[in-house]
């Protein structure tokens, strides 16, 4: 069982299942949006995953036609995304995960975009 929440803690969510995988991805877009290095996310089964507290606070923002990325619009926390054209599937930020363990990261997105003074130790 995992469970998170975003900083101001309006919303609190949990995920009936494990973390599998974990995913460093430095595209522009992400550090945008996080504000970041980079954005850490797992993509996990939408059907198993629940906003147990705060669904109204949860807002969509679409920078690119199919994708959602969607956050809290009182504290800004990012929560996850999906894709229109990708059904069932979310991508968590796992930032905001408080129980639950994730594992290390095992895939890097756009390292040509990752700054130099990032090394991951494998
Ligand atoms: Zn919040
Ligand atoms: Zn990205």
């Amino acid at each position: 069982m995992i469970k998170g929440q975003c900083l101001c803690g309006a919303i609190q969510y949990e995920y009936l299942g494990e973390i599998e995988q974990s995913i460093l991805c430095y595209c522009q877009h992400c550090k945008l949006a996080q504000g970041s290095v980079a954005g850490w996310n797992s993509p996990l089964d939408q059907s198993k995953f629940r906003i147990v507290q705060g669904i109204k606070y949860l807002k969509e923002y679409f920078h690119t036609e199919h994708k959602a990325r969607v956050f809290c619009m009182e504290c800004a926390s990012p929560i996850y995304s999906y894709r229109k054209d990708l059904a069932g599937v979310i991508r968590l930020r796992l930032g905001t995960v408080t129980e639950g363990s994730i594992p290390a990261p095992t895939e890097e997105f756009f390292t040509e975009q990752k700054p130099d003074f990032l090394d991951i130790k494998k």
